[in-house]
């Protein structure tokens, strides 16, 4: 049975990090969270000053963070040892587990930054586990055609038809799609019928079972065996994210989460006294 809309949400212009202007749809007043995502802002501006003061360095413990760049350059770099700076179509997804702290920086003074950042939640066996660091090259990350031959589906993680994708081994099974549509074009795809699945559009505009979804809304979409996309007049680009929730307790403020109140307490008391990154 195909997935049907069953909200639409608009994503919110707000500030997040040093005056960074971002659009937030989960993780927002209307859509806390979707479990196991926890939070999905699109970063977009032409302007410096919405974006130059980035992501100084910030705690996280708990879950996931994802960033996927379609224009400029970020510099991340972490408490791991990581570092590395990604641009145009490559995605980095860091595992927080038991604490890390890391900055966000643009690397530009200049021009278009734009690009979205995903929170992904851990189960509680994993929430403690050591963090890991991945970053995969745009010309790493496979595409199918769409089987119109148009369109274009970017593989992030998960598998459609026989690809995979390059981010391996997280415990949700996520499905991470950049799906660009050709004006009129149709898109089936089949997803694990009791994942979350949620489809964002970023550019043009789309239409799932007759209801219209325009740029910088977001769909919820009932369980069910497959969803079918189709681009309006103006075609599409659209992120789709299907996951296995986790049926857990989700306790969180501002940088971290966790199950319990008491595992929050202790996850900024870690913070305060300098051992959250162990
Ligand atoms: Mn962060």
């Amino acid at each position: 049975m195909n997935r049907r809309i069953v909200n639409i949400i608009d994503a919110v212009e707000t500030s997040d990090g040093d005056g960074v202007k971002i659009f937030r749809s989960i993780g927002s007043y209307s859509l806390p969270q979707l479990d196991p995502f926890l939070l999905l802002d699109e970063l977009k501006s032409d302007e410096a000053k919405d974006y130059i003061g980035g992501f100084p360095p910030h705690p996280h413990r708990g879950f996931e963070t994802v960033t996927y760049m379609l224009e400029g350059q970020m510099r991340h770099k972490d408490s791991a040892g990581n570092e590395g700076v990604i641009g145009a179509g490559d995605i980095q997804w860091m595992t927080a587990g038991s604490g890390i702290i890391h900055s966000e920086m643009p690397e530009q003074e200049d021009g278009r930054l734009w690009g979205f950042q995903l929170w992904i939640n851990l189960p509680a066996e994993q929430k403690m586990r050591a963090p890991r660091y991945q970053e995969i090259a745009s010309v790493n990350i496979p595409s199918v055609n769409n089987i119109e031959g148009k369109g274009r589906v970017r593989v992030l993680a998960g598998k459609v038809e026989s690809v995979i994708g390059p981010v391996k081994d997280i415990a949700t099974q996520p499905l991470l799609l950049d799906v660009r549509l050709k004006q009129n074009e149709k898109y089936s795809l089949s997803i694990p019928s009791e994942h979350t699945a949620v489809v964002y559009v970023y550019k043009g505009s789309l239409i799932i079972n007759n209801d219209v979804l325009m740029a910088q809304q977001l769909a919820y979409l009932s369980l069910g065996e497959s969803i079918e996309l189709s681009a309006k007049c103006d075609g599409a680009s659209i992120l789709v994210l299907a996951a296995a929730p986790l049926n857990e307790p989700v306790i969180r403020r501002g940088p971290f989460v966790m199950n319990t109140q008491e595992e929050l307490q202790r996850a900024f008391s870690d913070y305060r006294e300098g051992t959250l990154v162990k």
